[in-house]
């Protein structure tokens, strides 16, 4: 049954919904987590596949009809294909899409992409196996690599995107590798400017590497022409100009795209999140666990995304970075 559409307080129309479906991982980027991880969640605190998919389909009815699965390492989590196929079986979902680190992709792609998965996002920092082991802390390019080329020999699964955290100091490297990737293989590469939500809380700005300069070196060696960007897209995507693929560039620190972000999440423990860079979070599933209709879940939810946040402030005076670090929001 189709609800009244979910809109935030500043009439923004939500329409897409991150949910993260563990807190644990299998790598330790650096830009993420710490090298010794985290305390994890235990069990009983993460949300159920039945829960995950009441509260997916209750969204769904609101129109939120575009669903990502992540983590955490999604992959990771026991039994993930099954709970893809309970989502995809909710009709109101439009698209359901999953970001991974590809390292269990070997394993998982097919039965993956069999219960539903339309779109794939995967990270990839290094197309070098020394520098891959410096960033994520695990020696797991050529694994990665693998998956990435299994999940290419299911055309269902396309455009498949490859996305590479940009770092300076690290990053000016990957950028001519990454965009001869880009022009040889079937994959879209989009970088993610470095943003504060590691563990470490090693973030400045002086380490961000935006899109902008990257950008700029490509079109010094590849010309690259803009496509027009899309209503609520997150990358600005560029065509090489010789028409050999495309780039895109994730400029949320430089060039934030706030003002048109359609985009709340649900973390693996049943907080609702309307920002990255939430500072309070809603708690559905102490509710749903106490036995709460969906009319008054629902009414919590629009409760809280009416106040979502007209914008970040990160490079502002007086930022504060949120308690929760990206793999324990959801990224
Ligand atoms: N483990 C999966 C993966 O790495 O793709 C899914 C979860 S991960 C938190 C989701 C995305 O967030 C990845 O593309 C990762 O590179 C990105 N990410 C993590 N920490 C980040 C940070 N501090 N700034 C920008 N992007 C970040
Ligand atoms: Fe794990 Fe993804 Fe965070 Fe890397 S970015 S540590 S793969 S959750």
């Amino acid at each position: 049954m189709g609800l009244e559409p979910l809109r935030d307080g500043h009439g923004r129309l939500i329409g897409d919904l991150r949910v993260s479906v563990t807190d644990r991982c299998n790598f330790r980027c650096q830009y993420c987590m710490p090298a010794e991880g985290l305390p994890w969640l235990e069990r009983a605190e993460i949300l159920t596949f039945e829960e995950i998919t009441r509260l997916v389909a209750l969204l769904a009815a609101m129109g939120v009809g575009d669903i990502r699965l992540t983590g955490g390492e999604p992959l990771v989590r026991r039994g993930f294909p099954a709970l893809v196929e309970m989502l995809s079986a909710i009709e109101a979902v439009d698209e359901l899409s999953v970001t991974t680190n590809g390292f269990l992709l070997e394993r998982d792609a097919q039965a993956l992409v069999r219960a539903g998965v339309d779109r794939f996002n995967v990270s990839v920092d290094s197309l070098q196996r020394d520098r891959f082991f410096q960033l994520t802390r695990r020696d797991a390019l050529p694994q990665v690599l693998r998956g990435l080329e299994l999940l290419a020999s299911f055309p269902e699964a396309y455009p498949i995107k490859v996305n590479a955290v940009a770092m300076r100091g690290f990053t000016e490297q990957e950028v001519l590798p990454f965009a001869r990737f880009a022009r040889r293989s079937p994959y879209e590469i989009r970088f993610i400017e470095f943003m504060p939500l590691d563990a470490d809380r090693a973030w400045t700005p002086d380490r961000v590497l935006t899109g902008e300069e990257i950008r700029a070196a490509i079109d010094a060696v590849y010309p690259l022409e803009p496509e027009p960007r899309e209503p609520h897209a997150t990358a600005r995507i560029y065509r090489f100009a010789d028409g050999r693929g495309k780039i895109g560039f994730i400029n949320p620190v430089s060039e934030p795209f706030c003002g048109d972000c359609n985009r709340i999440r649900l973390t693996a423990d049943g907080r609702l999140r309307t920002c990255l860079f939430s500072l309070n979070e809603t708690d559905l599933r102490a509710p749903l666990r106490a036995g709460a209709q969906d009319r008054e879940l629902e009414q919590m939810i629009r409760d809280a995304v009416w106040r979502k946040e007209l914008k970040h402030h990160v490079g502002e005076p007086g930022f504060i970075q949120p308690a929760r670090s990206m793999s324990a929001i959801g990224g």
